[in-house]
């Protein structure tokens, strides 16, 4: 298995969830570009969300997403979604992930 997001799915790393589902996880960041940086992983293997078809596993994955804001007490101050898809999408890692960025200010800032 070559993919790290499918080894912190299979327990093969050491992963401490923020939030974990059957088919979702919910990571912190290794290199966070804000305050709060977490990752919403599906645990099954999508090389981004141009493969993924299931709809149940993406609304899963706003599910933890929206749980997880408001266990780190960041859903009423606000927080950034984003998907991150292929090269000029900025996409490094190549297992389908949204990432929810909180803790400062982002209006006006995509990047
Ligand atoms: P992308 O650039 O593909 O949208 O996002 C990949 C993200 O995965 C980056 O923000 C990067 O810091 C994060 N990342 C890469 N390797 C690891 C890792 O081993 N553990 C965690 N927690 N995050 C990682
Ligand atoms: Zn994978």
């Amino acid at each position: 298995m070559d993919c790290i997001f499918c080894k912190m799915a299979a327990r093969a790393i050491k992963v401490d969830p923020v939030v974990e589902t059957d088919r979702v996880m919910v990571v912190k960041d290794i290199n966070p570009q804000a305050p709060v940086h977490l990752l919403v992983i599906p645990k099954t293997h999508y090389a981004s969300i141009l493969e993924c078809k299931d709809m149940g596993v993406l609304g899963e994955m706003m599910e933890a997403a929206v749980t997880s804001a408001k266990k780190l007490g960041v859903a009423d101050p606000g927080f950034r979604l984003s998907i991150n898809t292929n090269d000029e999408g900025g996409q490094t890692v190549f297992h389908l992930h949204m990432h929810l960025l909180a803790g400062r200010p982002l209006s006006g800032r995509l990047g």
